[in-house]
This record gives structure tokens, sequence and C-alpha cells, in this order.
């Protein structure tokens, strides 16, 4: 599905708006010819500088805005909605203070520690704080304890943790395990496929339930919340240190100031995702070998106001996450206790209802003529049919809004659709109206 074919170049891919900033095709490229820069809107964007030339080919067969490949068939109900499930459980970081630390229950943490003491890998390849600016993300490479330990909490921000993977890997003979938004590990998956030598120095890939990457200007939004000037920010986190956390600034002066998780990230971030998020096929990260996220509340699916020991939820996607997160438990690195696949719909409501509307989002953007993501294996149809046709139109009318002013054909599509919406309404209403006529004929008839 899609017109991939049709992308000529990492700068078409970023016109499309499809770039969520990875970093892969500066590291594919011949060096120096693609740099990633944050742009004015607060995402990072691939500046082309030099002809990518042949490598365009293998580029195009990478880069998460152009393709997304889940290989694994699944057959039952809850795998078409939430992807292979190989063993599902809740658990958090025996470690106590990775536990704390950690942005759920330090699950991912806890299976990097196990992999590093145990020798496993050499190293971690994964995302956190720019020390000399605290609200910027940096790309590390973490080979102990106090390393996971600070790279530990979701960073709502872009990052790109691909952007020198190919260096990394060329420039030894250690082995690694790689943490990353379902989009990052994507690229990292089609590149193993691409360059095979590689397989053998990336030993495990590992994701998490992605609802989006807010913008830059989202942190800088969350900063001005809090009254604080950016010069004046020490530390910045944006949730840990308690489950959910409070997003948190540690002043020049040592005053620490936060806000609630539900300002931060319902109030806030998530009011400047990425366009990619919003048509985003494999937010639940069905591509890595294990998927965490947040185990919430069963009742509302949301975190409970009050803080707690952090719980994460625990998705084996193939039989060496499986194994993995076993050999983590018999060593003692995480504590879990099995789940049920039934419960994700009550505790993820995003991910199913996202799940539900993209297709209809992708199929307003294959319409308008938009270049869009060549995508396989996601069973968006199912997903979609498991929702109201309404439902369904009004998804791929706020797309078709969205997209309305960039091309004329977009603008006919938008048109198209509200004229249908408003006829659905119309006919709605008129069932009603016929319904509420029968009822009171039948009310006013004689017993
Ligand atoms: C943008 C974003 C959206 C999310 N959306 C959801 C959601 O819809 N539902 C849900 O249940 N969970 C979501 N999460 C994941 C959730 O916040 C926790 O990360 C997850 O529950 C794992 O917790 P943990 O305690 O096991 O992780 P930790 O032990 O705290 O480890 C977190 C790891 O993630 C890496 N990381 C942090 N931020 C980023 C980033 N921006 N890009 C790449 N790597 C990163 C860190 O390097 C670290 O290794 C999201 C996270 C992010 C960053
Ligand atoms: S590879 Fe990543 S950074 Fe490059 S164009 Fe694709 S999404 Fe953007
Ligand atoms: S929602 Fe999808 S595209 Fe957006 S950051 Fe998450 S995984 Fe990537």
């Amino acid at each position: 599905m899609g017109f991939a074919s049709s992308m000529k170049s990492v700068a078409d891919v970023d016109k499309s708006h499809l770039c969520i900033g990875c970093g892969i095709c500066t590291s594919i490229a011949s060096s120096g010819a693609v740099d990633l820069k944050l742009g004015q809107d607060g995402f990072y964007h691939p500046e082309v500088l030099d002809e990518v030339g042949q490598e365009w080919e293998k580029v195009k067969a990478i880069c998460p805005g152009i393709t997304l490949r889940q290989t694994i068939e699944v057959q039952t109900h809850e795998e078409k909605m939430w992807g292979p499930i190989k063993g599902i459980w809740t658990g958090y970081a025996t470690d106590d203070e990775i536990r704390w630390h950690a942005s759920s229950g330090g699950g991912i943490t806890g299976v990097l520690q196990y992999l590093l003491e145990k020798k496993v890998v050499d190293g971690v390849i994964h995302i956190g704080a720019e020390p000399s600016n605290p609200l910027m993300n940096a790309t590390f490479i973490s080979r102990n304890r106090s390393d996971i330990l600070r790279q530990s909490g979701s960073r709502y921000a872009p990052a790109a943790p691909l952007v020198n993977i190919r260096q990394i890997l060329d420039s030894s003979n250690e082995k690694f395990a790689f943490v990353g938004k379902p989009c990052d590990v994507a690229g990292l998956r089609a590149f193993l496929e691409v360059y095979p030598h590689y397989k053998s120095k990336v030993i495990s890939l590992i994701t998490f339930m992605c609802a989006g990457t807010p913008s830059m200007h989202g942190t800088e939004a969350l900063i001005d919340a809090l009254g604080i000037n950016k010069e004046d920010v020490e530390q910045f986190w944006y949730r840990g240190r308690g489950w959910p956390g409070r997003a948190t600034v540690i002043r020049s002066n040592g005053e620490q100031v936060s806000m609630s998780y539900n300002e931060s990230w319902g109030k806030i971030l998530n009011k400047h995702l990425h366009f990619r998020c919003k048509i985003c096929p494999d937010g639940i990260g069905s591509i890595g070998d294990i998927t965490f996220g947040d185990a919430w509340e069963e009742g509302s699916g949301y975190p409970s106001f009050e803080e707690r020991a952090g719980q994460s939820l625990i998705i084996a996607r193939n039989q060496q996450g499986r194994k993995l997160i076993e050999d983590a438990v018999s060593n003692g690195y995480l504590s879990v206790q099995k789940y049920s696949v039934g419960i994700l719909d009550k505790i993820q409501p995003y991910q199913r209802d996202r799940r539900r509307l993209v297709a209809a989002r992708l199929f307003a953007l294959k319409l308008s003529g938009t270049k869009v993501l060549q995508f396989d294996g996601f069973n968006l149809l199912y997903n979609a049919i498991l929702i109201s046709p309404k439902a369904n139109l009004e998804s791929f009318l706020g797309t078709a809004k969205r997209i309305e002013s960039r091309t004329k054909f977009g603008c006919a599509i938008y048109l198209t659709a509200q004229f249908l919406n408003e006829l659905l309404n119309k006919l709605g209403l008129m069932k009603r109206s016929l319904k509420k006529i029968l009822n009171f004929d039948k009310s006013s008839s004689p017993a």
C-alpha cells in the first residue's frame, strides 16, 4: 500500500512530513552527504549537502518515513490489534533506585542492567539528556549501571538515536543493545536486513509504546508554563523519580519546580505532536524484540494522580525477546507477573483508538496524492472495521482538513469528505427523528 516508490530523496520524505528525524539516513549516506538539523518547527530534518547517489536505494529500503514492515504473521484478534505476543507481563526492575528513577517500573533499564552486568552486550545505544543543555536529547553509549540509570526516563522531544549507528558498529567488535521509539527500531530492523553482517553486533532491539514525539516547542511551552527561563535550567526531566513522576526543573539556584504528568503530557506536550505520529501504524511497537509501556490503571486507562511504585507493561514480540525477559527474571534483575492481553484495550486507550483510526487517515493522504508510507503486516483494515463508518469518516476528514491547504486535490478530498460527513449527520438526524415519530405513534396508539 502507498506511493513510496515515488520518493526520490530524503528531501522528498521530509517535504511529505514523513521524516521523524531518526537520523539513520545520515549514517548510511556517504560521509557528510546528509546532515540532521533542528528546524524552525522544533523537529529534526535531514539536510542534503551532497549527492546521496547509489546509497539512496538502501536509504529507501530502511527509512521509517518511507517503509514499515512487520514480517511476523499473526492470527488471533488480539494480535491483529496489538501485534505479535510471545509473552505478556507487568513487572519492574528489582533494583529499587532504577525502579524509582525510571519512567514506569524501570523494566527497560532492568533488562539493560542484566545485559551489561552479565556481559551479554558491551554497550547500550540509547538517548538521554544532553549534559550541556538538559532540554535537548543526545545519543549515548552506556556501559554500566550509572550510565543506564542516568539515561533512564522518557524524553518527550525529538531524538535521533540512529544518527551514527553504522559508524558505531564499524568502530569495534563490540556487541550492543539498542533502545528507541518504534519508528527508530523499525529503521534499525530494516538496516539489519539490508546490511546483515551487522546482525551479530546488535543483540537486542528494545522499544516502548509511543503516542508520538512532541516538537521542541512542546518542551519550551512546558518550561514557560513552569515560569522559568530556558537559561536558568540546570537539570530537567519529563517524568520518573516516582510513577508517573512529575515534569521537573532544577534551577541554577537549586530550587526545584514541577508539574504533574497529567498537566505536562496531557495539557501541553501532546498538543505538539509530529504529523507522522498521527498516521503511525506502529505506535504499539510491534517490530522490536520487546515492547515496554505503562501498566496504567485498568479502570480509566490513565495514570492515577497518586504517585506509586512503577509498573511496566512488558510484551515479548519474538522468542528472542521472551528468552531475554526470562533470563533477566531468573538472574534476579526483573520481577514480573503474567498479564492478560484482553486488558490492553483498557489500559492503553490512545493506542487502541489510533490503531483503529489510522487506516482512514492514511487513506485520506493516499487519495490526496500526498506521498504515503509503504507499510505491510499491520492489519490496519481489520482494525478499521472494528469501529463505526462515522468514526472512520471523521478520522478521514480530520486528516483531509490538515492536508487541505497542501494540494488542490487535497482540497477537493476535504470538501467531498465534509459533504459525506454532513450527509451522514443528516441521515443520523433523520433516523433519530423517524424513530421519535414511530415511538410517538407507538406510545399514542391504544394498547
Ligand atoms: C515519545 C514517547 C511516547 C510514549 N508514549 C507512550 C504510550 O503511549 N503508552 C505507554 O505506555 N508508554 C509510552 N511511552 C513509554 C513510557 O513513557 C515508558 O518509557 C515505558 O513505559 C518504559 O518505561 P521504563 O520504566 O521501562 O523505561 P526506563 O527504564 O525509564 O527506560 C526508558 C528508555 O527509553 C529511552 N528513551 C527515552 N525517551 C526516548 C525517546 N524520545 N526516543 C528514544 N528513546 C527514548 C531511554 O534512553 C531509556 O533507555 C512513551 C515514551 C516516549 C519517549
Ligand atoms: S531515515 Fe530517518 S532522518 Fe532520514 S529521512 Fe528517513 S525518517 Fe528522516
Ligand atoms: S508515534 Fe510512531 S512515528 Fe511518532 S515517534 Fe512514535 S513510533 Fe515514531
